[in-house]
């Protein structure tokens, strides 16, 4: 398949595009630099079956010749990111997903939205499941990112339904691996180059507040099984093994066998205090469930960063 995948120089975007080509496929990776690194991809640009198209996705996609798959993965999606960022947070996941689907549907191609865990916001159901319908706070800080997900979740179903696109939308929760940003501002990331760095690690708030982690290649397989097999319903991918911020605090020093301090932050305006994926529907319509446990996981990603701090 000849597949295009928006946000390609980002941390997912990136892995995704790795694993389109390994499985043979051919890759248009799109990106505007505003979050992504040409960094991610370089190691792709001597790829014949790879090619890279600086474009920002809120304006019209003009791509000659045919197309079979669209992942719709650009997007700030790191809180500090969506905090600097709000009104291309807001675009790109309105208008970009619009001009994603217009090309889909122009070209008959396959579109799967990388949608979020944020759509839940500050979930009143725990474990979320598929049928929840979230606790956002339209107006807050993280509002432009979730509601911008929404919409674009609406969106993608009205494609599907009023255009007959063939969709899928996946909600992604909390995932880490090699390729984050030392400064991506995700606990993972922080943790591990503050530890790294013999610095404190930020706790914010009491650190009681929930999530659970997932490795990127298990995120990046339910993905392509999602868009192999899956159905144009919303399917949450992410690991269901959940920890305390301050339990992971804990984790990140002893693996890196650090002595930094902890210290307590504010927590930051509406921050969900729990999170955790209910993967029923992957378990039984992808056969899907994570492999990577999270001390293997964190050992990879430790591995890169020291290797990225060093360079
Ligand atoms: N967090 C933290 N210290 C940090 C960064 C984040 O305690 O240095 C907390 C944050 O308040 C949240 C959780 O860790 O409760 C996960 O934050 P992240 O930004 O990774 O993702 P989120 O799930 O909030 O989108």
């Amino acid at each position: 398949m000849r597949i295009l995948v928006t946000g390609a120089a980002g941390f997912l975007g990136s892995h995704l595009s790795d694993r389109l080509l390994a499985d043979g496929h051919t890759v248009v990776g799109m990106d505007n630099l505003l979050t992504g690194s040409l960094d991610n991809i370089a190691h792709l640009r001597a790829n014949e079956r790879f090619q890279f198209v600086r474009h920002d996705v809120t304006n019209p996609i003009e791509l000659p010749g045919t197309l079979e798959g669209v992942f719709h993965f650009a997007s700030p999606a790191s809180p500090i990111d969506y905090l600097k960022l709000p009104i291309q947070t807001l675009k790109v996941g309105s208008l970009g997903t619009h001009k994603t689907l217009g090309l889909a549907k122009a070209k008959g191609a396959r579109m799967l939205l990388a949608s979020t865990s944020e759509v839940y916001g500050d979930p009143l159901v725990h474990p979320q499941p598929e049928t929840y319908w979230g606790n956002v706070n339209p107006i807050g800080p993280r509002g432009v990112y979730d509601e911008a997900k929404r919409f674009a979740e609406a969106m993608t179903m009205a494609y599907h339904r009023h255009h007959g696109v063939d969709t899928r939308i996946v909600r992604i929760f909390n995932t880490y691996g090699p390729r984050m940003r030392a400064s991506d501002g995700r606990v993972v990331s922080n943790f591990i180059v503050q530890a790294l760095r013999g610095e404190p690690l930020t706790v914010y708030g009491e650190g009681l507040q929930t999530r659970s982690f997932c490795y990127v290649d298990d995120l990046v397989e339910g993905i392509v099984r999602l868009f192999h097999k899956g159905k144009a319903d919303p399917v949450n991918i992410g690991n269901p093994v959940e920890f305390t911020v301050r339990e992971l605090a804990d984790i990140v020093r002893r693996q890196i066998g650090s002595k930094s301090q902890i210290v307590f932050e504010p927590l930051p305006e509406d921050d969900p205090k729990q999170r955790r994926p209910d993967i029923t529907r992957a378990e039984t319509e992808l056969g899907w469930k994570p492999a990577v446990k999270l001390e293997e996981g964190l050992q990879r990603t430790i591995d890169y960063f020291r290797r990225a701090l060093a360079a």
